[in-house]
């Protein structure tokens, strides 16, 4: 017999049970001894409906009635039992016969179904229904009972055949949820035959919104998370309602497609497309969608809404100076920090370089709107690891509120964005709230660095010097460069309004190559003139970030003939507390070039005096500010002589304007000082008569 297994399931759908009365009342009347039990095998021979038992693993019959071995085209169960249907048998009826050994080896069912057998190569189309049965062994087997099928339509056939054959996984539920009948592939992939409706879906809630859509629209159809023999799996579900041919009650007829691979391909698409492969955070592209849905929410719910952006300082020398991973490093460990202190449904995102941006919806509760800045810059208060060393990563905040700084993401954007610039050029204060005022100073600040640019191109800086003197002889012992500008417009502009923005554009590091190279010209022609006094200059932070910088002050002695041993080279606290990577190897590398290393503005910073140790310095100078507390008493001076007593370094008292306060400083040993009571910053010609008027009176 040539195989042609199961074809069409009945499509009423339903796995029906034969009714067993009649065989129990039989198999009664054998235990009273009315029957002979060798008449069973007779009984079963009269039988109009064929009979078989079928091995499941040797893919044989075992057993057939003599309806069977009609139906079979045998000519006896010998010959029956030795078709070896293995053969010819397609896989897809192999499959199909595993199936139904595994779920009559889990439960007790049978399956009323039709198939087309083809015994000698002559199609029958038999309805049978099917249980199992274990035999002797304990193996299970296939107990079929079969009449020939007349009725079916070839076009319902056909029907049929394909619904088993079909990988899309079909469903009948009845409107309570219980299962009424699957195709080959829906019971393949289901959990348990009995699974209801609801249990079929991960997210109860899926179940619910299904049945909701399809109660209005009759269809429904979408990807779902479904329990599967598989686990977990994406389908493609499509919900019709319908009936049931058998009992004629409303139905649902749900048919699946696995879309596993397809669903999890764009959800990873879908993921790489909105967020920063570095961070995890979401990125650029994503934030629009999700600010907007915040900010509706904020509307909605009549709340305010927070934006601040981040933005590291003095990122691109930790990139340069320590490279690109050490770099990643950095941004990853912002983002984790950011990801802490945000709360769970607030956004944060990744702008772009390390720009960050994070979207507060404000809860009620006793924070301000500051609270984030404030504990973010928390976070970052103590040195961070990076690249294996503990280093100080300074941020800036600006941030603005919805709705009463502004209520498009557009205008908010914008006006956090002015209030980081804010904080960016603001050493003391790193969190900044938008104000109106700040769009004119921002246009202001564009302006400067414009104008910078230029005045670079052209040379429009020139060089003062503010004598140091001598409290015991009141003679010139030294004196500091301080740049100018001369603008052709604005005439004389002073440090303190164009340094800080050459210090955040970069332009500082041109500005500081062509002072030092004067300040070292200035230096070499004093020499020759026998006015050998040391001179200083001051140096941005940003410049010893600057390889270019060191190499440049390293050829300077070759270049213009100066000792760079009169050179002392003016940085501000910052530079010692670790803010600056690899400061302490740059400071080395100056000072073996022969440079003197000089605090400025000591003690108006952080005051550690402790780190002072740990770097090569030769001089302090007393920040202005401790002038006023001279007349006080002076305490805080006197503890700074003596720590530069101890250190070996010597003290300079910067911004000395009154008579008592230079008396002050001679009775208490400090013997240099630098102030408007001696001079104001001179034109270099100027101070080259003062120090010619000196040598002159001391010749007389
Ligand atoms: P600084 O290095 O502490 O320079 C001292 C500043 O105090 C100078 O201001 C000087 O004119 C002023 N000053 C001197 N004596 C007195 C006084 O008795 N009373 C008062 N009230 N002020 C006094 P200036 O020239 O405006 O420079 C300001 C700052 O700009 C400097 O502070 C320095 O940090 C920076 N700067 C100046 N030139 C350069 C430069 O070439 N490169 C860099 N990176 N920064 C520079
Ligand atoms: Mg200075
Ligand atoms: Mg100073």
């Amino acid at each position: 017999m040539e195989e042609k297994l199961p074809d069409n399931p009945d499509l009423s759908g339903d796995t029906c049970l034969e009714p067993e009365e009649n065989r129990a009342a039989l198999f009664n009347s054998i235990a009273k001894g009315k029957i002979d039990p060798d008449l069973i095998a007779t009984i079963y021979d009269r039988l109009d409906v064929a009979v078989w038992i079928f091995d499941f693993d040797d893919k044989r019959f075992l057993w057939a009635n003599r309806k069977a071995l009609e139906v079979t085209d045998a000519v006896s169960l010998e010959e029956l039992r030795s078709r070896d249907l293995s053969k010819d048998m397609s896989p897809a009826v192999a499959e199909r016969l595993r199936q139904h050994q595994q779920d009559f080896c889990k439960q007790d069912v049978s399956f009323s179904e039709i198939w087309t057998l083809y015994p000698r190569g002559k199609p029958k189309v038999l309805q049978i229904n099917m249980s199992g049965i274990r035999l002797i062994d304990g193996r299970m087997a296939l107990l079929c009972e079969a009449r020939e099928h007349h009725k079916q339509q070839p076009e319902t056939l056909r029907s049929a055949e394909a619904l088993m054959h079909t990988t899309v996984m079909i469903s009948l539920y009845s409107t309570d949820g219980t299962p009424l009948y699957r195709n080959t592939a829906a019971r393949a992939a289901c959990n348990s035959l009995d699974t209801p409706f609801h249990g079929h879906f991960v997210e109860p809630r899926d179940a619910l919104e299904f049945l909701e859509l399809v109660e209005r629209d009759r269809t429904s159809g979408r990807v779902a998370r479904v329990r599967t023999s598989a686990g977990p799996r994406w389908h493609e579900v499509t919900i019709r309602s319908s009936q049931d041919a058998v009992s004629g009650q409303p139905a649902y007829l749900v048919s699946e497609i696995d879309v596993t691979e397809l669903h999890e391909t764009k959800e990873r698409a879908q993921y790489l497309a909105s967020h920063d492969t570095l961070t995890g955070l979401s990125n650029r592209t994503y934030l629009q969608e999700r600010l907007a849905q915040v900010l509706q929410t904020a509307s909605d719910r009549d709340q305010m809404a927070t934006l601040y952006l981040v933005d590291l300082d003095d990122f691109k020398t930790v990139n340069d100076t320590l490279g690109h991973a050490a770099g990643d490093s950095l941004l990853q460990l912002v983002a984790e920090k950011l990801k802490h202190v945000a709360e769970p449904d607030d956004i944060v995102a990744r702008l772009g370089g390390d720009e960050f941006l994070i979207c507060h919806l404000e809860k009620a509760g006793p924070k301000g709107p500051d609270w984030f800045g404030r504990e973010l810059l928390g976070a970052f208060s103590t040195p961070q690891l990076i690249d294996g060393k503990p280093r100080r990563v300074g941020l800036s905040i600006g941030y603005t509120q919805y709705p009463e700084d502004g209520v498009s993401i557009d205008d908010l954007m914008r006006h956090a964005d002015l209030a980081l610039y804010h904080a960016k050029t603001d050493p003391t204060d790193k969190c900044v709230r938008f104000r109106q005022q700040m769009r004119h100073l921002r246009d202001e600040h564009l302006a400067i660095k414009k104008d910078l640019e230029r005045a670079i191109r052209v040379n429009e800086f020139t060089l003062e010097y503010q004598p140091i003197a001598c409290t015991l002889n009141d003679k010139v012992i030294a004196a500091e460069a301080l740049v100018r500008w001369n603008h052709p417009e604005k005439g004389l502009i002073y440090p303190d309004d164009f340094i800080p923005i050459a210090e955040e554009t970069g332009l500082i590091n041109q500005i500081g190559l062509w002072v030092s190279r004067n300040v070292a010209h200035m230096q070499a022609q004093l020499a020759r003139m026998n006015h050998d006094i040391p001179l200083s200059l001051n140096v941005s932070p940003k410049q010893l970030s600057d390889a270019q910088f060191v190499t440049h002050m390293q050829a300077l002695p070759r270049e213009t003939g100066c000792n760079p041993e009169k050179i002392s080279l003016e940085l501000t606290e910052s530079v010692l507390l670790g803010d600056i990577p690899n400061a302490s190897e740059t400071l080395s590398l100056l000072k073996s070039t022969g440079y003197r290393i000089v605090i400025d503005d000591f003690g108006a910073g952080y005051s550690n005096l402790a780190y002072l140790q740990n770097y090569p310095i030769d001089g302090i100078k007393i920040d202005r500010m401790f002038m006023d507390d001279i007349a006080s008493g002076g305490a805080i001076v006197k503890l700074i002589l003596s720590l530069a007593n101890a250190l070996g370094a010597e003290v300079i008292a910067e911004g000395v304007e009154t008579i008592a306060q230079r008396a002050w400083l001679l009775e208490n040993g400090c013997h240099r000082f630098q102030g408007y009571l001696y001079s104001k910053a001179i034109p270099e010609e100027q101070l080259m008569s003062m120090l010619e008027a000196q040598v002159e009176a001391a010749a007389m």
